[in-house]
């Protein structure tokens, strides 16, 4: 089974926060977070067509000025999405520079900026090359509750928490993959063919067994026989993303029920344990929550980052604490 997308810290864990998805086909790629982007090469950052901010603290942002620059000669659209007043503040950075050299011969760069209060989009803004990037007030796309973008493979949902501040975690949920046994197709004497892309978007919607799919003019298939002969279906592949949320239980429910069975998760662990009240104080998870949480979840693959510098004399305490409660079977209640 081949993953959809390829993800990876963009940096040490000691080093600003961010994940870097890599999708496997079509040159395009995903940012959750845009801190300090320069251990990502000019190319990779031009195959980005969406980022998601948890939150504007300038470790989570500080990498917007290189992105921006570099996609300003590329026709393809940047999407950005990120917590109530988000859109505002992109609009504040793009101010802040001057762009009387742009004009309607210019490559139509567009950034669409959007705010996410926790459910959904709520607002939205566009910035044109062509416009020398005048603010354009947009609908928002509408989505189902929980949902901050949707695609024909992937969906990422997002859930809002607490930082003394809203922090906005991430999950790539890809729809359920629906792989085609060529041989059987043969077998069948079916053609390969467009009529494939409709029989797997009818398995993904959850047609019923009878239901009918064209293969040409003068053929048809019942779906289940296609289906349980010629199809393979899998649950598709989920990478989370939490960072910046205080240890208390509203945060864990939204979290636990975000990252549920995640393939791969990405979670702060910013203090040890024993220096829990600098995790309260300062609103971040422990080594142990981010492990406890993971093993709670079902989780498969734990990547702990966002490392507080003081630990940077014992790199490996975080890591370990986070392992040591990942894979051990004692929970620890957090405060309420
Ligand atoms: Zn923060
Ligand atoms: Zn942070």
């Amino acid at each position: 089974m081949s993953w959809l997308v390829q993800p990876r810290l963009v940096n040490d864990p000691f080093s600003d926060p961010g994940v870097y998805l890599d999708f496997r086909y079509g040159r395009r790629a995903i940012l959750f977070d845009l801190g300090d982007v320069s251990a990502l090469s000019s190319r990779e950052l031009l195959r980005v067509s969406h980022v998601f901010v948890s939150h504007t603290h300038v470790d989570h942002i500080a990498g917007f000025d290189r992105l921006f620059r570099l996609c300003l000669h590329r026709p393809s659209p940047l999407v950005m999405i990120g917590p109530p007043g988000f859109a505002d503040q992109v609009e504040h950075r793009i101010r802040s520079f001057t762009w009387n050299l742009l004009d309607e011969n210019s490559v139509d760069f567009c950034l669409r900026a959007l705010d996410y209060d926790g459910l959904r989009l709520v607002k939205g803004i566009e910035f044109h090359a062509r416009e020398a990037f005048a603010r354009r007030d947009v609908e928002p796309p509408e989505f189902p509750g929980g949902v901050a973008w949707a695609e024909a493979d992937f969906t990422i949902e997002c859930v809002a928490l607490d930082h003394g501040i809203p922090s906005l975690a991430f999950a790539l949920k890809e729809v359920m993959q629906v792989n085609v046994w060529r041989g059987v197709l043969a077998e069948m004497g079916l053609p390969p063919g467009s009529w494939l892309n409709e029989a797997k978007g009818a398995v993904r919607r959850g047609m019923p067994d009878e239901h009918r799919i064209v293969v040409s003019d003068n053929q048809t298939i019942r779906l289940g026989d296609l289906k349980h002969r010629a199809l393979r279906v899998a649950p598709g592949q989920v990478v989370a993303y939490v960072t910046d949320a205080a240890p208390h239980v509203r945060n864990r429910d939204r979290i636990l029920k975000l990252i549920d069975r995640a393939d791969q998760l990405f979670i702060e662990a910013v203090f040890l344990e024993r220096d829990r009240h600098l995790a309260e104080a300062s609103c971040h998870l422990t080594a142990w929550e981010a492990g406890a949480l993971a093993r709670e979840a079902g989780v498969r693959h734990l990547t702990p980052f966002h490392h507080s510098a003081r630990y940077l004399a014992e790199p490996d305490a975080l890591p370990q604490e986070a392992f040591e409660s990942f894979t051990s079977g004692r929970t620890r209640s957090l405060t309420a």
